[in-house]
């Protein structure tokens, strides 16, 4: 599997790559590569285009990050001002992939988690995740773990096609199926994503990913019409599909995409009405659950996670949302004492983004939670 790709060591001086503000797909806060490069190769990979700056030619070469555990180890030994959340690991890397098996450089990483008990969402296109199941176990029991498997068809075929080098859709589910029996801890699911139109957006291959997700155990899919063509990516993905009998699709490709980076909005929104009553049918959530600090970030990262999914619910029911709880979603993250002293010293409107409907939604619902800060004090909620 291995073959044609050259892997190369080498040192680098940081590992933890910090986000303004934690991202409100996988609720990552921070993210960490242990490779630089990716073996799965997948012809629509976005790291080959020119944003990534990577060093390395992609098609060839793997760099394995030496020395990645200890270097984490030592950024948040050191920081005064790194709070435990969640850390992501790959995003221009697959985590899994084959020299994984060899080098253990993901498992390294886990056990820097592990002791210093931070949350972890891993999206993988392989099965050797479950090589890693009780430490996974572990970090879901001492504070909270997400697992993703990326699958965008069931056709063995056309996944044969498009990821050449990873694990097949059968194989991923099956991960996640022994994931979710011996780890229920483990909050499970699918990153139905990307989509490619004329590819996979068939009203079968649609439920056919959703159906067998929920009947290997997923808690969630996580679903996203359309790819990015982007420069050099874009290049690299169109002269594949040309040269392949897929070649017919790059036309009404090119044509639907008509020189954009992504599909046009009234696609996304065709998809979309077409994904979420088939997750309604099958009970399966559209969104991960997310991590909650028990520090006084608590409410801010309920609040954020009801203002986000609220935006995102939006979108998905009527095509359009008020960004304004995007917004205040986001930047709530980053207040630096609770919201409850905000909201008792009456200063709502003091905060980032939260307009008259922001509040209006937010009050709502501290006030449906009185009775209990009543009873309790607001002390209870820290
Ligand atoms: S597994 Fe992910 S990072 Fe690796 S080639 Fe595929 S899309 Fe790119």
């Amino acid at each position: 599997m291995m073959k044609n790709i050259k892997i190369s060591y080498k040192e680098f001086k940081t590992a933890l790559n910090k986000l303004k503000y934690p991202d409100s797909w996988f609720w990552c806060r921070y993210t960490i590569n242990p490779y630089s490069g990716c073996a799965h190769k997948c012809l629509y990979c976005d790291a080959r285009s020119q944003r990534y700056y990577l060093s390395q030619d992609f098609e060839t070469e793997v760099i394995v990050k030496t020395n990645i555990d200890k270097v984490l180890d030592q950024k948040i030994k050191r920081s005064r001002t790194l709070l435990p959340d969640v850390i992501g690991p790959g995003g221009v890397c697959d985590a899994y992939q084959p020299i994984e098996l060899e080098v253990e450089n993901t498992l390294k990483i886990l056990k820097v988690i592990e002791k210093h008990k931070y949350p972890v969402n891993i999206a993988t296109k392989s099965n050797l995740i479950t090589r890693d199941l009780e430490i996974l176990n572990r970090i879901a029991t001492d504070t909270w773990c997400t697992v993703g498997f990326s699958i965008t068809t069931m056709d063995e075929e056309l996944a044969q096609f498009l990821e050449p080098h990873s694990s097949s859709p059968k194989e991923r589910l099956e991960a996640l199926s022994k994931i979710k029996q011996g780890a229920p801890k483990i909050q499970v699911g699918t990153y139905f994503m990307p989509i490619i139109p004329f590819l996979e957006d068939t009203d079968e291959n649609l439920e056919a990913v959703i159906k067998k997700s929920k009947e290997s155990g997923a808690d969630f899919v996580l679903f996203s019409p359309g790819l990015t063509l982007r420069d050099a990516q874009a290049d690299f993905f169109l002269k594949k599909i040309k040269e392949s009998k897929y070649g017919n699709v790059v036309k009404p490709l090119l044509n639907l995409y008509s020189g954009q980076i992504g599909p046009p909005k009234n696609y996304v929104h065709r998809i979309y009405k077409k994904l979420l009553p088939l997750c309604q049918k099958y009970d399966i959530a559209v969104r991960e659950k997310r991590w909650i600090p028990k520090d006084y970030r608590k409410w801010n990262y309920k609040i954020s996670e009801l203002l986000l999914v609220k935006e995102y619910m939006d979108v998905l029911k009527y095509g359009k949302s008020d960004k304004s709880f995007y917004w205040a979603g986001l930047t709530l993250n980053n207040l630096e004492e609770s919201i409850l002293n905000v909201y008792n010293r009456g200063e709502l409107s003091k905060l980032r983004n939260f307009n008259s409907k922001v509040r209006e939604f937010v009050e709502s619902y501290l006030e449906q939670n009185k009775e209990l800060n009543e009873k309790t004090g607001m002390d209870r909620f820290l």
